[in-house]
């Protein structure tokens, strides 16, 4: 595996391994990586000639009061895992590379961005959105790998793509939990073994949805109110939200018809964890 830290020499591999013919996969990553990551790094393999993967801890996706300091890196063995795994670049860097002296563009999806994480993340996505367009026009990839975790990101920034017609296909991946339906995240490091079992309320309280909505629910208010009392019931729970909105433009759905986003976002003490379950009809699937 090669790394790189510089701009021109990431543009200039992938080049050469274009001119090569080889189609290109990017999986962005803000490191300290589990088996959520990997499964992105997998499908990328699977399906792409030549892999990358960036590790960047993008300091424009979060605000001051958020844990850009405290954010887990580990990169000698982020670097093993993506070696292990088969990945052919690693993209690793400076904030000096991605955000220059007098750096002042960013990229707005502006429908969406202030919806769910949004509304307490005012600024988050246009981070997100204006870091994924920087790896895309450095990498130049042919498809780019998302975690379905962030369903909101994914959607996001499949808008982005249509919008500004980039020519890079959007691949999106599903949830990887642990044995007990955590959906792993880097976040989950900061957890003490307590809080850890408090977080099992947000997979549990999507199941239950899951089932009420299999069971032929379908009033969005009935769905919220039950799945708020299971992730209430935890001690040091604060919901940040519980919603049920279109899976196309995250509007608050009433009743839910052949789609729906059921997402949370809730704070553990000062770590805040988020989760979603993506219902569609068997009528939709077909
Ligand atoms: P992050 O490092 O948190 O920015 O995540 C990088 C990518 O990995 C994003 O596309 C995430 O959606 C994805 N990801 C994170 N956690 C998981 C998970 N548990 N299952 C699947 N994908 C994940």
């Amino acid at each position: 595996m090669k790394t790189f830290s510089a701009v021109p020499d990431m543009r200039s591999e992938v080049r050469t391994q274009k001119a090569r013919g080889k189609t290109v996969g990017l999986v962005p990553t803000m490191g300290y990586l589990h088996e959520g990551h990997l499964s992105l790094i997998r499908g990328s393999i699977r399906q792409m000639d030549y892999t990358v993967a960036s590790v960047f801890v993008n300091p424009a996706q979060f605000a001051p009061n958020e844990d850009l300091q405290q954010y887990p890196r580990d990169m000698k063995r982020d670097s093993d895992l993506l070696e292990k795994e088969g990945v052919n670049s690693l993209f690793a860097p400076g904030d000096d590379q991605m955000y220059p002296q007098g750096f002042g563009t960013y990229v707005e999806v502006v429908d969406m961005q202030h919806k769910l994480c949004g509304r307490s993340r005012p600024a988050h996505f246009r981070g997100v959105c204006t870091v994924v367009l920087k790896l895309f026009n450095i990498i130049e990839p042919d498809a780019a790998f998302f975690g379905q975790k962030d369903a909101q990101q994914a959607i996001i920034i499949r808008k982005m793509v249509r919008d500004l017609n980039l020519d890079v296909k959007i691949e999106v991946m599903p949830i990887v939990r642990d044995e007990q339906g955590l959906a792993l995240s880097s976040r989950n490091a900061y957890l003490s073994p307590e809080l850890k079992k408090q977080a099992l309320s947000l997979s549990a309280s999507l199941k239950e949805a899951q089932n009420m909505i299999e069971s032929g629910e379908r009033t969005a208010e009935k769905i919220i109110r039950r799945m708020k009392k299971i992730i209430g019931s935890e001690p040091s729970a604060r919901i940040d939200y519980v919603e049920v909105v279109d899976t196309d433009n995250l509007d608050p759905l009433k009743k839910i018809d052949d789609q729906a986003l059921i997402a949370v976002a809730v704070f553990f003490e000062k770590v805040r964890l988020i989760d979603n379950f993506m219902f569609e009809s068997k009528e939709k699937k077909q």
